[in-house]
C-alpha cells in the first residue's frame, strides 16, 4: 500500500490517499471532465472513500451528474476529487497528486467523447462510453 498526497494549485486545500495496486486509474475523455478541468482528458483513481481524506482546508463541491460531485478548491479552482451519493468510491484527480508519477492510469473511458486531435493510447483497454467503475 501506498500512502499518497495531493493538493490543488494554491494549496489551500491537501489531502491524502492510501493506494493499492489494482484500484483503477482510468483517463476520461468524457465532456463533463473536459468541461470541469479545461483538459481534453482526465485521469483519475478511484479508492473507497475510507482510503481518501482532506487534511488541510474544504473543497467546494459541484452536482455535476444526479449522483456525482465534483470537489474543486474555491480559491484557485483546482479540480480534485469526485464523490458519489451512495458512498462507493472517491475518484481522486492524478495531476493533483503531488507525485502524479507514483499512479499508471490503464483503462480508458468514454473514448467516443474524445476531442479527435487529443491523444488516446491504444495499447490500453478503453471504453466507448461508461466505463463499470464509473460514478
Ligand atoms: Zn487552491
Ligand atoms: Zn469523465
Amino acid at each position: 500500500m501506498a500512502r499518497l498526497t495531493g493538493g490543488c494549485l494554491c494549496g489551500a486545500v491537501t489531502y491524502s490517499l492510501e493506494y493499492l495496486p489494482g484500484d483503477v486509474a482510468d483517463i476520461c475523455f468524457c465532456r463533463e471532465c473536459r468541461k470541469a478541468s479545461g483538459a481534453a482528458s482526465l485521469p483519475w483513481v478511484q479508492v473507497p472513500p475510507s482510503r481518501f481524506r482532506v487534511t488541510k482546508g474544504r473543497a467546494r463541491g459541484y452536482a455535476s451528474s444526479a449522483h456525482a460531485t465534483r470537489w474543486f478548491c474555491p480559491d484557485c479552482g483546482g479540480p480534485l476529487y469526485m464523490t458519489d451519493d451512495e458512498g462507493r468510491s472517491v475518484g481522486v484527480t492524478l495531476g493533483s497528486l503531488d507525485a502524479p508519477e507514483a499512479i499508471r492510469p490503464t483503462v480508458q473511458g468514454w473514448v467516443c467523447e474524445r476531442v479527435s486531435w487529443q491523444a488516446w493510447d491504444e495499447t490500453l483497454p478503453a471504453y466507448e462510453k461508461a466505463p463499470p467503475y464509473d460514478l
